[in-house]
């Protein structure tokens, strides 16, 4: 069973996944075992089987002040060659505005994802969709990049190569993502953004340092990537240093996905915790989420931060960027939306129309 954090008020976890409706309850479940206050729900679209917002839009209709969500872009007219037709991605930010979304989720600089749409981020493709981002003040969660050592096959680990994250020379290099952000950032230097995963810096500190200097709008979560974890071991006192130092650029996170049972879900939350409030060394469990490795692979260090750093990673810097109470849905701007989006799922794919995510939510938010 999770602690709870000492003396800090509440607990927002600002990187979470709900893959599928049926897990609703679990999620739940799962947010008390880690004792959770609040989640934010990273919304990734897949447009051709009307999953990603659609559930996430049901959740917050039924919990609405217990979960914050960021929806994903739809990139279905580009991945259909136009056969199906979704807004522009400009027009998507004042939809998910509209709809009571909380922010954006992008996963597009994720190499797989990269791959799927190699588009480059400061193309003429995303430059309105930024510009509007900025002028609406609308948060964006963003992954980019992967760990450093999915690029070597002598250093990837066994569970990312299992998963398809090893990258040669095919996928998109790793310097060649940061050099698009910094174009994206110093266009658009209001644009709030919250890097997934400390934005892949944790073995560089320093340059992790100058990128906060540069663009002061930018965040960078905690979620696991346990490499993570074994950077900031490698030097705890340096570590510490960071975290005070740029206290209010880093979010507490998890990546808990809504399928893992409840103990290997909350098992990442029991790490990101441990990490920053206690001074223990430890491993992984072989209870921990596979995602994370196995316990052989590397020692944790905890950093003990003081209670008026924790409030912060913890729930007042998201607060800052989401608003201290999740936005509140609009139910029949989101029964429409689940029907366009499962609209673009047919038009897609052979998923019969009435499975799909986005027609199972629509029906069961016409019922409520
Ligand atoms: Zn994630």
């Amino acid at each position: 069973m999770a602690q709870a954090v000492s003396g800090v008020e509440r607990i927002v976890d600002c990187h979470t996944h709900l893959r599928d409706i049926a897990h609703t309850e679990h999620f739940l479940e799962i947010m008390k075992a880690a004792g959770t206050t609040r989640m934010s729900v990273m919304a990734t679209m897949r447009p051709e089987s009307g999953s990603g917002i659609p559930q996430a839009l049901y959740l917050k209709a039924l919990h609405p002040d217990k979960f914050y969500v960021f929806g994903g872009l739809n990139h279905a007219t580009y991945l259909s060659q136009g056969k199906a037709q979704a807004p522009t991605l400009a027009e998507q930010v004042d939809i998910l505005m509209n709809l009571g979304c909380d922010g954006i989720k992008m996963i597009e600089g994720k190499p797989t994802s990269r791959k799927r749409l190699p588009i480059p981020f400061d193309s003429d493709y995303y430059a309105d969709y930024f510009a509007r981002a900025q002028e609406r003040d609308f948060p964006i969660l963003w992954h980019v990049n992967d760990p450093e050592e999915f690029w070597d096959p002598q250093k990837i680990p066994t569970w990312a190569k299992e998963h398809g994250w090893g990258y040669d020379e095919t996928f998109v290099q790793k310097e060649t993502l940061y050099r698009e952000v910094e174009e994206v950032l110093n266009r658009h230097p209001e644009l709030k953004i919250i890097f997934a995963h400390f934005y892949f810096l944790s073995a560089d500190l320093p340059r992790a340092g100058r990128f906060f200097e540069n663009h002061p709008n930018t965040y960078f979560d905690l979620a696991p990537g346990i490499e993570m974890y074994y950077n900031f071991a490698k030097d705890p006192e340096a570590s510490r240093n960071f975290f005070q130092g740029h206290q209010d650029r880093i979010l507490y996170g998890t990546d808990i996905i809504s399928d893992r049972t409840i103990e290997k879900a909350s098992s990442r939350a029991e790490i990101v915790k441990r990490f920053l409030e206690t001074r223990d060394t430890f491993t992984t469990q072989p209870k921990t989420d596979p995602l994370l490795g196995s316990p052989e692979e590397g020692i944790i260090r905890g950093i003990a931060l003081p209670h008026e750093v924790l409030a912060k990673i913890f729930c007042q810097s998201f607060e800052g960027l989401a608003g201290q109470h999740p936005r509140p849905l609009n139910i029949e701007l989101a029964i429409s939306e689940c029907e366009r989006i499962a609209g673009i799922a047919n038009q897609m794919s052979d998923v019969a129309p009435e499975e799909t995510q986005a027609a199972i939510a629509a029906k069961k938010l016409r019922k409520m």
